[in-house]
């Protein structure tokens, strides 16, 4: 058992060890990533849950490494985080999101709105303020088609600048919206601090139901307390019938998930919703 134990820190920490150097190696291809158009970004529509009809995407981001083929944003968001990096990937992401909110409004008519996810090294930023409002005067987008996720972690760190900033966006117009909800610690607490639109229940809720009975109670839970919040609901991570007949019975407004369509990119996602 002395011997297992010993190989097996040994082990841990070599693949630590190989973690790290890739990481660094990463971080350095990913400084270069942007400008060698390595980056891109897929759409993942959001629908209307009475008409199924797309009402609005997020943006979702997929780095196409030279090499190491399709790394997937929850491989290198963390690291663009910790290098910096998230603030040009995430400024480059926001005028896409602008760009293609008018392109919508000028071709299809449609007024869909787009979903960025930010991240709390984003919202840090001195500038972030003075960005956006530069970002917004330039396109001359309708700011509520402009919507911003935001995680738990927004609150966790330097809460009171974080909040602060949260109000600014909320007072320029720009939706918002908490991401993951129900899988932080303090869930219930940023709904009652942050001035939200909409809240987005997190697919490992989603994934359960019907047939779970836990998952059904939380699920219904947060759709009447989001009613009678006027906050509206995203449901995450559908994937089956059973699911959208049991979230249109509780009032949940809005599904996002495989059932309608994968994350693809833009003239995809116009094709195969006919747009
Ligand atoms: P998220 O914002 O919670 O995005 C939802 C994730 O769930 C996406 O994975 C999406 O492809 C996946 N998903 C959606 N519907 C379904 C479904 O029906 N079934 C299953 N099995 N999965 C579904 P993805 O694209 O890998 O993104 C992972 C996370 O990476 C995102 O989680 C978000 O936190 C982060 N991320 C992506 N793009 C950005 C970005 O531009 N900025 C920042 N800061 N984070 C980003
Ligand atoms: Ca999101
Ligand atoms: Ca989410
Ligand atoms: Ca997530």
């Amino acid at each position: 058992a002395k011997l297992l134990g010993k190989n097996r820190i040994h082990v841990f920490e070599k693949s630590l060890e190989t973690k790290v150097i890739k990481n660094h190696q990463l971080e350095n291809d990913l400084r270069l990533a942007l400008q060698n158009h390595e980056i891109t970004m897929v759409y993942h529509p959001i629908v209307d849950a009475s008409t199924l009809n797309m009402v609005g995407a997020e943006i979702l981001l997929r780095w196409q490494h030279p090499t190491e083929g399709l790394i997937m944003p929850t491989d290198f968001i963390p690291i663009a985080e910790s290098a910096q990096l998230i603030l040009e990937i995430g400024y480059w992401t926001i005028e896409k999101a602008c760009e293609q909110i008018l392109k919508w409004q000028d071709s299809t008519k449609a007024n869909f709105f787009i979903a960025v996810n930010l991240s709390v090294v984003q919202i840090r930023d001195k500038n972030f303020l003075d960005k956006i409002t530069d970002l917004i005067y330039k396109y001359k987008i309708p700011r509520n088609f402009l919507e911003f996720e935001v995680t738990e972690s927004i609150l966790l760190s330097e809460s009171e600048r974080s909040i602060e900033i949260i109000n600014q966006l909320k007072l320029m117009g720009i939706k918002l919206s908490i991401d993951d909800f129900g899988t932080g610690y303090s869930s219930f607490d940023y709904i009652r601090k942050l001035p939200l639109d909409k809240i987005k229940v997190d697919k490992s809720f989603i994934q359960d139901i019907p047939h779970d009975s836990n998952s059904v109670t939380i699920v219904k839970t947060i759709l009447n307390m989001a009613n009678e919040m006027n906050l509206e609901v995203v449901a995450e991570g559908v994937e089956t019938a059973a699911q959208i007949k049991f979230l249109r019975k509780h009032n949940c407004q809005f599904f996002q998930g495989f059932y309608f369509s994968k994350p693809k990119p833009v003239d995809i996602i116009q094709q195969q919703f006919k747009l």
